[in-house]
């Protein structure tokens, strides 16, 4: 069997060289997060807070954590000290408490706003009208410790890549459109976090720029 050191460095080698992968270490040790750190990775995304924590204590501390789901308000303040880039911001409220923690650290977190582009309702996220009104209302504009860097969507999960490719396409649309409009100077409103280990490839296709890939390199996850 592959390590994730070998899995992560023939992925790299398939990528194009703007494309950064964030391995995606959710429910697996830390012993594998190692190997890959040997193999000189440094991006790796969890979803959890408390299993966050725990990694980040035992971990070297040049790991740039990334958190890549759902994060509930009452727990930002667990991890706003070291965290690098949230990447599912789905609320003005999460957003508001971000920014509050961030402040207490004397930091500026930066964050992608969640775009909802997948048919399944129970996914979080701004509605693609939703972002759109939420950015140009700019109550965001008010909070000084976080920074938008862009934008970051999970596709429906089916096998039609033609569906894929479509909602793929409908975000990188939507980034473009507030990268014109809204953040044309802000050289940091870049990030196109789409594409994971099934549907990667397509994600590149369509605009991302960050990958997020777990189970390719870390194998099947038990929860
Ligand atoms: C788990 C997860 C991933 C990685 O999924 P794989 O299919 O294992 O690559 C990517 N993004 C988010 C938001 C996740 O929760």
């Amino acid at each position: 069997m592959k390590s994730p050191k070998e899995i992560i460095s023939e992925i790299k080698q398939t990528l194009p060289p703007d494309i950064k992968l964030v391995a995606v270490s959710k429910f697996h040790p830390a012993s594998m997060i190692e190997d890959a750190y040997a193999g000189g990775q440094r991006l790796f995304g969890e979803n959890h807070v408390q299993e966050l924590q725990q990694k980040h204590e035992v971990l070297p501390k040049d790991i740039e954590w990334h958190f890549i789901g759902h994060l509930q308000t009452n727990k930002v303040k667990y991890i706003a000290e070291y965290v690098h880039l949230i990447h599912a911001v789905d609320t003005h409220k999460l957003l508001v408490e971000i920014n509050k923690q961030a402040e207490k650290h004397n930091r500026v977190i930066d964050c992608l706003l969640q775009l909802h582009v997948a048919q399944e309702e129970t996914k979080f996220g701004f509605a693609p009208q939703e972002l759109l009104d939420y950015v140009e209302q700019g109550e965001w504009r008010a909070l000084k410790n976080v920074r938008l860097c862009g934008l970051m969507c999970m596709a429906s999960n089916v096998d039609d890549k033609k569906q894929i490719a479509s909602e793929f396409e409908q975000a990188n649309t939507i980034f473009n459109k507030l990268k014109s409009e809204y953040f044309n100077n802000e050289d940091c409103f870049a990030i196109r976090s789409w594409g994971m280990s099934d549907d990667y490839p397509i994600a590149i296709e369509y605009g991302s720029n960050m990958i997020r890939v777990g189970s390719k390199i870390f194998g099947p996850r038990v929860y």
